[in-house]
């Protein structure tokens, strides 16, 4: 009985808030119905993960009915210092809009908002439990400018929901590099060589990471940032993404 008092306290609380400050949707901006929180029903809709076949390996499309645990097409070549991707959807239509948006502007509240989907997609499909969870790292210098890191924002929504420890220092980038879109396999890998360290090598041995970035394209970044965690001493890594894009 105390639950249930509790409970609607808490509803004519919120209900008198939105009232006094409504509050507006993380992913189109309009008033948000008192019941709801971050995002509005239609915006909820729109970013459902998809149910397009992916590659259970590198979370690239694939036909239907493939049997893709060893890999597919895209993947089967590839050596991954990871176990595997798990991904919202594909880099195109309303979630390339909204990594674009996140991207370009500061708008941590829907790099939340957006974590906290692919948290609660990781949950509900039961895809990994693991013990810590980082991000891919950007240049200081580079956050400095922007004021921000979007995956830091991704990797904190993902955080709230799993109820899991965000470790946020344990990786950095040593230097700043190039745009990796536009080089050649050879070059992007070229183009990272050395280019993350772990700062924190105790606190990572045996540990199961999920390791967050906003999207994965060729993989090579993610490949590189995992196989610094797996030499540090991760038990195993599996990355998360909002998006897998085509390129190779
Ligand atoms: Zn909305
Ligand atoms: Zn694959």
């Amino acid at each position: 009985m105390k639950e249930t008092y509790a409970k609607i306290a808490f509803q004519w609380l919120n209900a008198g808030l939105h009232v006094c400050a409504p509050a507006l949707c993380h992913g189109c901006n309009n008033l948000l119905d008192y019941r709801e929180t971050w995002i509005c029903k239609l915006c909820s809709e729109r970013f459902q993960p998809s149910s397009d076949p992916k590659c259970q390996r590198c979370a690239a499309r694939v036909g239907p009915n493939l049997d893709t645990v060893n890999g597919c097409v895209v993947c089967k070549n590839d050596h991954f210092y990871f176990e595997k991707v798990v991904s919202l959807g594909f880099y195109q239509d309303q979630y390339k809009d909204e990594i674009l948006r996140i991207k370009n502007s500061r708008d941590e509240p829907l790099a939340r908002t957006l974590g906290n989907l692919l948290g609660k997609y990781i949950v509900k499909n039961s895809l990994f439990e693991p013990d810590l969870i980082t991000c891919v790292p950007v240049h200081w210098w580079k956050r400095l400018l922007k004021g921000y890191n979007q995956t830091e924002a991704i990797a904190t929504g993902v955080s709230d929901v799993l109820k899991i420890t965000f470790a946020n220092s344990i990786l950095r980038k040593n230097r700043h590099t190039s745009e990796q879109s536009g080089l050649l396999p050879t070059a992007r890998r070229k183009n990272l060589r050395d280019a993350f360290s772990c700062t924190a090598k105790e606190s990572i041995k045996g540990k199961r990471i999920l390791l967050v970035d906003d999207v994965l394209t060729t993989g090579t970044t993610a490949n590189q940032v995992a196989k610094v965690l797996v030499s540090a001493g991760a038990k195993k890594v599996i990355v998360a993404v909002i998006a897998r894009s085509f390129g190779r």
